[in-house]
């Protein structure tokens, strides 16, 4: 039974990195039939905040990450990994080290005199036929892992190939603090070995700690999990990944208007191929993603690929559901939606084409709303378009729209109104129709004028048809 876990620090929100793998570490659980594990990292008490948590918690949901298990909070866990490390010290895998803060200032700065690494030189390390010194008065001890010296540690990383340590490089890592506090590494392990996790998927910023984490979980008599470690995500220009290149809150896409769909499916893509498919949905991300394909090497964030996704998945949104979503951001721009205005999700479907996010869509879709005074109308446009046989034609068209029955208020019956008016003025489309659109929009260009009107109830086309600047 495969068991994944995303392990995030709440030191900050969500953001794209840690979306990414999280969305990784789910996909892979759902595509295997398994369970995905949420488990707040919060041991850091200075940086860590309940404000980060939610915010985690929030980004999560929005992607749809929905955790089967969890979310566990390590600081609840206290217990458990004290209890660990009490058995280790009866065990012999590790011990108590007194040195304090000046003997370590010494040993590394004499190693370094030397041109070595700095590194514990063991001297509290028990071993067979050596006498250790009474420890010292008023020094409260740590409590170090009892590393193998010899041999290595290797495993074979999902992402990035065959990755070997040797184990004298790595040092007796401290799993207590003086103050008898687990350290991070330590907590890491015993979660993973309780929450039984088969498959560790995470950044690979955290490679180093893998050997260390390994020899550990040997140390317990614990099973080692399969690990993958996934490659950074930099901006475009192959940089660290910023502000300034996207690396905020996924709740600021959510506020910025666009939809989980698109970002699951570019977070997706993001170091991770099938074949040459770039647009797919959740079920088929999960379908496909057996852990195999990811890309070795940093991603590149793409802006203008983002966008042309969250395109996409607003023209294959249903009209009603973005009218859902586009409403709030109309009526925190003041626009009411309570009165007998345009349908909105009738306006939604004409506009959603020309718009990238839901932002851009309510910005558009205020041309539905407004009042649009007619003087307010550009002197150039006006001069241009707003004419003397224009002003005619409007007129003779809006006795033709009044005629109209409410069963014809429709593009066709609109449409049909409009050619009449033009055959019955010699005038050209363009001639009527950018009039029209300045008087009733406040645009001089807009999508088909005759579905533009058809979604606004007919008296608000004639009032404002009724208008012309002064
Ligand atoms: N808490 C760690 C982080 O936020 C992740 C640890 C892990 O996945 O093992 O980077």
């Amino acid at each position: 039974m495969v068991r994944t876990r995303f392990a995030p620090s709440p030191t900050g929100f969500l953001h794209i990195g840690g979306a990414r793998t999280a969305l990784f570490a789910w996909a892979y659980a759902r595509h295997h039939g398994g369970t995905f594990i949420l488990r707040i990292e919060d041991t850091d008490v200075e940086r860590s905040t309940p404000e980060a948590t939610q915010a985690i918690l929030d980004g999560m949901r929005w992607l749809g990450l929905d955790p089967d298990e969890g979310p566990f909070y390590q600081m609840q866990r206290m217990d458990r990994y004290r209890e660990v490390i009490a058995k280790m010290l009866v065990e012999g895998t590790a011990y108590h080290c007194w040195c304090t803060k000046e003997e370590l200032e010494t040993m590394r700065a004499e190693q370094e005199a030397l041109g070595m690494k700095p590194r514990y030189d063991g001297r509290w390390r028990p071993e067979p036929g050596k006498v250790l010194p009474p420890p010292p008065e008023g020094v409260k001890p740590v409590v170090r892992f009892r590393n193998p010296l010899d041999g290595g540690t290797a495993w074979n990383d999902t992402v990035k190939g065959p990755i070997a340590f040797d184990n004298a490089e790595l040092d007796d890592l401290i799993i207590a603090r003086s103050d008898g506090t687990p350290t991070y590494n330590f907590c890491v392990v015993v979660d993973d070995w309780d929450m039984r996790i088969t498959h560790v998927i995470r950044g690979d910023d955290h490679v180093n700690n893998t050997p260390r984490q390994i020899n550990i979980l040997r140390a317990l008599g614990a099973p080692v999990p399969e690990y993958g470690h996934l490659p950074m995500i930099h901006g475009p220009d192959g940089q660290k990944l910023s502000k300034r290149h996207g690396a905020v809150s996924v709740m600021q896409y959510d506020e910025d208007g666009y939809l989980p769909e698109a970002i699951v499916n570019y977070l997706a893509r993001l170091g991770w191929s099938h074949g040459d498919d770039e647009v797919f949905t959740r079920a088929q991300f999960v379908q496909w993603f057996d852990g195999r394909h990811i890309s070795r090497s940093p991603s590149r964030f793409d802006f203008d690929k983002l966008s042309w996704l969250n395109n996409h998945y607003l023209k294959q949104a249903a009209d009603a559901e973005l009218a859902r979503m586009v409403a709030p951001r109309l009526e925190r721009a003041g626009v009411s939606l309570a009165g007998e205005g345009p349908d909105l999700a009738a306006v939604c479907a004409l506009l959603k084409e020309r718009a990238q996010t839901l932002n851009e869509l309510a910005d558009l879709a205020h041309m539905f709303y407004g009042d649009h005074d007619p003087d307010a109308i550009a002197p150039a446009d006006r001069d241009k378009h707003l004419t003397a046989p224009a002003r005619e034609a409007v007129a003779g068209l809006s006795q033709r729209l009044a005629a109209l029955e409410a069963s014809h208020w429709t593009a066709a019956g609109i449409s049909a109104a409009l050619r009449d008016t033009l055959g019955a003025y010699g005038l050209k489309l363009p001639q009527l129709a950018i009039p029209v659109r300045l008087l009733v929009f406040g645009v001089a260009q807009t999508p088909s004028v005759d579905a533009m009107l058809a979604a606004m109830p007919k008296a608000w086309v004639l009032a404002r048809l009724a208008r012309w600047p002064g």
